[in-house]
């Protein structure tokens, strides 16, 4: 294997290393040691890769569906032959440990293999639509050409992948930066990708914001994908419209969870804490607030807190460590503002919000007798900790659910099969789950309502956000 730590990572631009002046440091959220280096992108980079994506498209897009298919399940089998290197770099650089209950680097890993296998499966069939007599008309799906993406720092390979392999698939050539915070393992993605696909076909561009503004607003990008921040994705639609871009925003979430009455809440507490702490608590799509009928209350809190007193938190790297650190100081400070402000304000900790380590880990909180006024309750923690909100009826809790900005995904636990259905009918959000939360499938649509996005990402549906449709019309000839 090559040396994974300690080495500078170029940008990828038209299949070739490309490097600036300008180097950044990245360091493990865990103890702050070196990860590796790599180059700040500028504007002028994303020209650059742009230019390189559009010359590249022509032959790109004139493959066979089939050969694109194949070279989806090429680029599969190189996260397969390069899995170890690749989990090593996401624990060091993001924080979430190698296996995790099975939920960590591995699994990021894996769910890049598993998400190219099945892309490659999905294609567009042309549709042949009714039309009047003599007249016969086919729409097809063309892709758009250059697209642009930008991923965030809490799953940020496995991300990537959402974004370029259906981008890839039906045609388009890419530009990718991912976040400041957590490059590393995306440069070395493209790196080893670039050794398979043709030149052009996929850049990475590294940097801040601004290069990120720099490619959102470019004039000649066809589409822009984003997952991160609700407040940088309305940055992102402001610079895509400017030049009529499509855009796909993923953005945050404030899951709820609730448990209906009558509920045996020891039995679902696993699943809820799984739930809630999946990559510490960093996932738009984990729970991160939960609704439980008073009466149960105590014995729900009790349950939660005993597994999180037995999870261990540490270095990613180290054996038998569940749970990383927060990946960044800011979101570690916003996190430990939450919880210090809902016990202020009459919360009680059952469990954690200790920091582990002199890095930015923290043992997760369980937070009871949350009440729905709390800033951890109508904010996105997006980290270690969790606010149990007791209540009165489940009218309550469903208006609960329903209020605040977003509407990314919810969950309903327990009860009657009549009762979680009418409730999850009563939730506005892209998805509920029922008994499960965090589930995700590469031939299932997911995305949010209201201001948790636009548009969905995976199965016929994502593919189809990648492509223009096509309308031929033709008159019978005489
Ligand atoms: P951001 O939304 O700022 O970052 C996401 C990506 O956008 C990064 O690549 C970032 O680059 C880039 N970016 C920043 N500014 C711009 C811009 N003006 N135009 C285009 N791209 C830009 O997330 P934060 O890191 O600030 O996290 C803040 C909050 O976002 C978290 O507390 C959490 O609530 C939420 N979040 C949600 C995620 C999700 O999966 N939905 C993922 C991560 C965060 P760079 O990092 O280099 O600045």
């Amino acid at each position: 294997m090559n040396k994974i730590f300690d080495r500078h990572y170029p940008m990828i631009i038209d299949g070739k290393p490309v490097d600036t002046d300008s180097v950044s440091e990245i360091r493990s959220p865990f103890d702050g040691e070196l990860v590796g280096t790599c180059s700040l992108g500028t504007a002028e980079a994303v020209d650059a890769a742009v230019a390189a994506a559009r010359a590249a498209f022509p032959a790109w897009s004139g493959l066979a569906d089939e050969e694109r298919a194949e070279f989806c399940q090429k680029i599969g089998s190189v996260f397969e032959a390069h899995a170890v290197e690749l989990a090593s770099l996401i624990t060091r650089e993001q924080g979430k440990p190698l296996v995790a209950g099975g939920f960590g680097s591995q699994f990021e890993v894996g769910g890049c293999i598993g998400w190219s296998m099945a892309t490659s499966q999905l294609s567009l069939t042309e549709e042949v639509l009714p039309a009047g007599e003599g007249l016969s008309v086919v729409q097809r799906r063309v892709p758009k050409g250059v697209v642009g993406s930008i991923t965030p720092w809490n799953w940020p390979l496995l991300i990537a992948v959402w974004h370029i392999l259906p981008a890839l698939r039906t045609g388009n050539c890419v530009v990718i930066k991912p976040s400041e915070l957590t490059p590393l393992s995306t440069l070395r993605a493209v790196e080893l990708l670039n050794e398979t696909l043709p030149a052009g076909v996929l850049n990475v561009v590294t940097g801040d914001g601004l290069v990120g503004a720099a490619l959102s607003g470019h004039p000649d990008i066809d589409k822009i994908i984003f997952t991160g921040s609700t407040a940088t994705g309305k940055k992102v639609m402001h610079a895509a419209a400017e030049n009529i871009t499509d855009c796909s925003l993923e953005l945050g979430g404030n899951d709820p969870a609730i448990i209906l009455p009558g509920t045996p809440v020891e039995a679902i507490a696993p699943g809820l804490f799984f739930g809630a702490f999946i990559n510490a608590g960093q996932t738009c799509g984990a729970i991160k607030r939960v609704y439980v009928p008073e009466a149960d209350h105590d014995a729900l809190v009790a349950a939660l807190a005993e597994l999180a007193q037995a999870t261990v938190v540490g270095n990613g790297l180290d054996d038998g460590v569940a749970m990383g650190p927060v990946q960044n100081e800011a979101q570690y400070e916003k996190v430990r503002k939450l919880t210090q402000d809902a016990l202020k304000s009459g919360a009680s900790l059952a469990a954690g919000g200790e920091p582990v380590g002199n890095g930015f880990a923290l043992r997760p909180a369980i937070l009871g007798n949350c009440r729905q006024d709390m800033a951890i309750v109508t904010e996105e923690q997006f980290g270690p900790a969790l606010p149990i909100v007791p209540y009165p009826n489940l009218e309550q809790a469903i208006e609960w659910a329903n209020e605040g900005e977003f509407g990314l995904c919810a969950s309903v636990w327990g009860g009657e099969s009549a009762e979680r259905e009418n409730v999850a009918n009563a939730i506005n959000a892209g998805t509920v789950y029922i008994n499960t939360h965090a589930e995700l499938n590469p031939m299932v649509p997911f995305g949010g309502v209201k201001a948790s996005g636009i548009g969905v990402q995976f199965g016929v549906e994502g593919l189809k956000s990648f492509t223009d449709s096509k309308v031929f019309y033709e008159r019978a000839n005489g």
